[in-house]
C-alpha cells in the first residue's frame, strides 16, 4: 500500500493524505517520493481538480526523511546520491510551479500543505514547496530543520527556500542550530503562514484553496522584484551578515562539522544565482556531505542506534518494569536532580537526607529548576505544582513502603552505602529494586551488603541530571535481568538514553575519560604549551580541554580518584607523573573552578579568564613543540583504545553502546560518530599505525589493542557498510 492516498470532494479539491502503515509517525522513503510524484501528476492532469491538500492521516505531519535510508544513500555514490536528490529536487519544483504559465505565472493550481502536528525535515521541506503552510494550534507539534544536529543539513530544497523566505539571518537558527517550534512561533517568524484550530484545519485550507488568485501562488522569488530580506552577500547589509555567520559557525564548530561548512556554502553560494541554480548547489553541497563519512558516523550514533537503545535494544525479554513508586537516598546534588527528572516525568518519588533540612534542600532544587522553567515560558503552574507534589522530602525509611525502585546517591562511601542498604531492604517490599549511583565503587563490592543481590544495580547518572542525556546502567556480577529492565524501563520513562555496562573499574563513561584528564596533564608536566593541548581537543572536536575538564569536576576529586586507584592497583599503577601535577595544584589550593583557581584563572565571580600564568613557571615549557596532530592523537588515543579495551574485555558488550555513550557522557567528538566511529573512519591499520608511533614515543598505554590489530590484519570495521538502497 502507498504511503500516500488521494481522494476528491464535490468542490474539485483533493486531498492527498499521508500515512505511512504499522508507524506512528510519517516518515518519507524514496518510493513515497516517487508516489506523491504520481498523484500531483495526477492531480495537475485533471482538470476537475481545482486545488490541493496535502496532508497527513496521523496525529502529526512527519517526523522527515527516513534516515535508514540516507544512510545507505551513500552506499549508491555521489552521482547517485545527486541524482536522487535532483529528482527530489523536481518534483517539489512542480509543486510549486503547480502546472502555471512559465511566463505569464498564471493558470497554476494552489497546493496547500495543512499540518495537524510535528512537521520535521522533509516534512516541513515538502510544505515549503507548496503555496501556503497552515497548522493547527497544537502546542506539542514541534515545527523545524533538525537535519544539523545529526550531521546532515537540510537538502530537499529546505535551505535554499527558507533563506529566500526568511534571510540569511532569519533562517540561521533553524538551519545552524536546528531550532524547533511551536505552530504560533512558526507563524511569528514566519516559517509557515497560518495557525488554526485543529478542527478547521482541513476546511481552512479548502477555503485557502478556492479563494486562491493567480498571485497568491507565485513565491516571491519566482517574482522579478524579488530582493533576499536582510541582502545578499554582496550587499552592504547582507555582507555583514554573511562574514558574521561564518566566523560564528566557525567558532562554534571549531570547523570539524562538514555538515556546517557545506550548508553555510549552499546558502552564501546560493544566495549569488537564480533559484534553480541555487537548488542545484544545494544538491551538490547535499551530496558532499552524504559523502563525508562524518554524516553517516554521526546519524548512525546520534539517530539510528540512539534511538535503538532508547527503545530497548539490550533489554533483557522480562516483563514490563514501568516504576510506579521511586525512593531517592540521598538529596544532594545527584539525589536532588535524580528526584527532580523522575518527579518530571509522572512518577512519584520519596527523597530522604540524613536530616529533614538537607532532604528539603533537595526538593527545594526542583522548586527553582521549575521557576526557571515559567520564567522562560516552559512551565505553567499547574505543572510546577503537580512536580512538586509528587516529591515528599523526609528523613522517614517508613516512607519508602511501596516503592518499586530505590536510587541511593549518597557519599561515595563504601560504609555509609552498605549502612543505606541495609536500611532501604528493611523497609521496602522484597521486589523493590536497589540502585547505586556510585561513580567509582564496584557494584559486585557495594552488593555484598544487599539481601538481594540480583536485585542490585548500577544506575550511574552524570551531572546535571536535568540536562545529561546519557544513564549508565552497570550490571554487577549478580545482577539480575529484572533489575536490568527494571533500570531501562525507569530510564526509558524519565527520557533519557541508556547503556548497559558490566562491573569494572570506573565502568565505562569515567573508564575513558580519566585518561584523556591524564593525558592533557601528562603533556603539561612535559612541558607541552598548556594553550596547544587545550585548543588541540577542542579543534579535534571534544567540547572542553582536558585542563578545563580537570578544572570543572574538581582537582581535589581529581586527587580522591587518584588515591583510591593507586591503592587498589599497587605497583601496576601507571599515573604517577599526573599525580605529581594534580597533588601539586591541589596543595598550591588550587581546586578548579569551583575555588575560582584551577588550571585556568578565574574572576571573584568564577568566570573563567584564560590558564594560569603560574603554569609557566611550573612546568617551563619545552623548547621543542609537538605538532597539532600528535597532540590530538595523543588525546583522541588516550580515550579510544580504552573503549577499545573495555569492549574486549566485556565492560562493553555492544559498541553502539559505545559510540552513543562516549558522545551523550562525555561530549567525545560528535563528528566521529564516537570511539569505534572514529576508528573506522580512520581504518584499523591507519589505526595501529598511529599508535605504533605514539607507543614508540610515549609509552605502552598506546599499544594497539589485539582486537585493532586483528581487525587491521582482516581488514574489516567495527560497523558493517551499509547496503547501498534498492532504487
Ligand atoms: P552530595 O554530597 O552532593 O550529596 C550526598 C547527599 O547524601 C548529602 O545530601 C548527604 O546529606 C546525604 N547523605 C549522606 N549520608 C546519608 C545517609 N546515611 N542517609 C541519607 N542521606 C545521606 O554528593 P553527590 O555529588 O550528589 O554524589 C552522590 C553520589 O553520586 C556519590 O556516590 C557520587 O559518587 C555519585 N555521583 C556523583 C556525580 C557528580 O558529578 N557529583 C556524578 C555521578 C555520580
Amino acid at each position: 500500500m502507498s504511503d500516500f492516498t488521494l481522494s476528491k470532494d464535490a468542490d474539485g479539491v483533493a486531498t492527498i493524505t499521508w500515512d505511512v502503515a504499522a508507524k506512528s509517525m510519517n516518515v518519507m522513503s524514496t518510493q513515497a517520493f516517487f508516489d506523491l510524484n504520481g498523484l500531483i501528476d495526477a492531480c495537475l492532469a485533471d482538470g476537475a481538480v481545482k486545488g490541493v491538500i496535502i496532508t497527513s492521516a496521523k496525529k502529526d505531519f512527519a517526523g522527515g526523511m527516513d534516515l535508514n535510508v540516507i544512510a545507505q544513500m551513500r552506499a549508491g555514490g555521489s552521482a547517485a546520491i545527486f541524482d536522487g536528490v535532483m529528482g527530489m529536487h523536481k518534483i517539489l519544483r512542480k509543486i510549486e510551479l503547480a502546472g502555471m504559465d512559465p511566463k505569464t505565472k498564471k493558470g497554476g493550481k494552489p497546493i496547500v500543505a495543512a499540518l495537524p502536528g510535528t512537521a520535521l525535515g522533509i516534512g516541513l521541506e515538502l510544505p515549503l514547496s507548496c503555496h501556503r503552510i497552515i497548522a493547527a494550534d497544537n502546542p506539542r507539534a514541534k515545527i523545524g530543520l533538525p537535519e544539523i544536529l545529526v550531521g546532515i543539513f537540510p537538502g530537499a530544497g529546505g535551505t535554499t527556500r527558507l533563506v529566500r523566505k526568511l534571510g540569511a539571518l532569519g533562517a540561521a537558527p533553524f538551519l545552524l542550530e536546528g531550532k524547533l517550534s511551536s505552530p504560533k512561533e512558526a507563524k511569528a517568524t514566519g516559517l509557515i503562514d497560518e495557525v488554526v484550530e485543529p478542527d478547521q484545519l482541513l476546511t481552512r485550507a479548502k477555503e485557502w484553496i478556492l479563494a486562491a488568485k493567480d498571485a497568491d501562488l507565485v513565491k516571491v522569488w519566482d517574482d522579478k522584484s524579488y530582493k533576499m530580506p536582510g541582502g545578499t552577500p554582496y550587499h552592504p547589509a547582507g555582507f555583514m551578515t554573511f562574514v558574521g555567520a561564518n566566523a560564528m559557525v566557525l567558532g562554534k564548530t571549531m570547523g570539524v562539522y562538514p555538515a556546517a561548512k557545506a550548508l553555510l556554502g549552499a546558502v552564501y553560494e546560493g544566495a549569488l544565482v537564480p533559484f534553480d541554480v541555487a537548488l542545484k548547489i544545494e544538491a551538490r553541497q547535499f551530496t558532499s556531505v552524504l559523502m563525508n563519512p562524518s554524516s553517516t558516523a554521526m546519524i548512525r550514533s546520534l539517530f539510528i542506534n540512539k534511538e535503538a537503545l532508547e527503545k530497548g535494544a539490550n533489554r533483557p525479554n522480562v516483563a514490563d518494569q514501568t516504576v510506579k513508586k521511586l525512593g531517592v537516598i540521598g538529596a544532594g546534588m545527584m539525589g536532588a536532580g535524580i528526584a527532580y527528572v523522575s518527579a518530571n516525568a509522572g512518577i512519584d518519588v520519596v527523597l530522604i537526607d540524613s536530616t529533614a533540612e538537607a532532604a528539603d534542600r533537595g526538593r527545594a532544587h526542583s522548586e527553582a529548576l521549575l521557576d526557571k522553567g515559567i520564567k522562560r515560558g516552559k512551565v505553567t503552574p499547574e505543572t510546577k505544582a503537580a512536580v512538586l507534589g509528587r516529591i515528599m522530602a523526609t528523613t522517614d525509611y517508613a516512607a519508602l513502603s511501596g516503592c518499586d525502585l530505590v536510587v541511593e546517591a549518597v557519599f561515595e562511601d563504601p560504609k555509609v552505602k552498605a549502612e543505606v542498604t541495609a536500611k532501604v531492604e528493611a523497609a521496602v517490599g522484597p521486589n523493590c529494586v536497589f540502585a547505586t549511583n556510585t561513580s567509582t565503587l564496584p557494584i559486585s563490592d557495594l552488593a555484598k551488603a544487599s539481601q538481594r543481590p540480583d536485585q542490585f544495580i548500577g544506575i550511574h547518572f552524570f551531572s546535571p541530571v536535568d540536562k545529561m542525556a546519557l544513564v549508565e546502567i552497570i550490571r554487577g556480577k549478580q545482577t539480575g535481568d529484572r533489575a536490568v529492565a527494571k533500570a531501562l524501563d525507569f530510564v526509558r520513562q524519565i527520557r533519557k538514553t541508556p547503556i548497559v555496562v558490566n562491573d569494572a573499574r570506573f565502568f565505562y563513561a569515567n573508564r575513558c575519560i580519566i585518561p584523556y584528564i591524564n593525558e592533557g596533564i601528562r603533556m603539561l608536566a612535559e612541558g607541552v604549551e598548556p594553550a596547544l593541548i587545550e585548543n588541540a581537543a577542542k579543534l579535534v572536536g571534544m567540547p572542553l580541554g582536558p585542563l578545563q575538564l580537570v578544572d570543572e569536576t574538581s582537582i581535589d576529586l581529581g586527587v580522591k580518584i587518584a588515591k583510591a586507584t593507586k591503592a587498589a592497583m599497587g605497583a601496576d599503577y601507571p599515573d604517577d607523573a599526573v599525580d605529581a601535577v594534580l597533588f601539586w595544584m591541589a596543595d598550591q589550593g588550587r581546586l578548579g573552578k569551583k575555588s575560582t583557581s584551577g588550571f585556568y584563572a578565574y574572576s571573584d565571580k568564577g568566570e573563567r579568564l584564560g590558564l594560569w600564568e603560574g603554569l609557566a613557571a611550573r612546568f617551563p615549557r619545552a623548547p621543542a613543540q609537538p605538532d597539532l596532530a600528535t597532540v590530538q592523537h595523543r588525546l583522541l588515543m588516550a580515550q579510544v583504545l580504552e573503549a577499545v579495551r573495555a569492549f574486549e574485555e566485556g565492560v562493553l558488550t555492544d559498541i553502539r553502546e559505545g559510540d552513543v555513550g562516549a558522545i551523550l557522557g562525555w561530549g567525545f567528538a560528535p563528528w566521529s560518530g564516537g570511539p569505534f566511529g572514529w576508528l573506522d573512519i580512520l581504518g584499523a591499520a591507519r589505526a595501529i599505525d598511529i599508535c605504533a608511533g605514539l607507543q614508540d614515543s610515549f609509552g605502552a598505554r598506546f599499544a594497539a589493542p589485539a582486537l585493532l590489530r586483528d581487525m587491521a590484519a582482516k581488514g574489516t570495521p567495527f560497523y558493517p557498510a551499509p547496503k547501498a538502497q534498492a532504487a
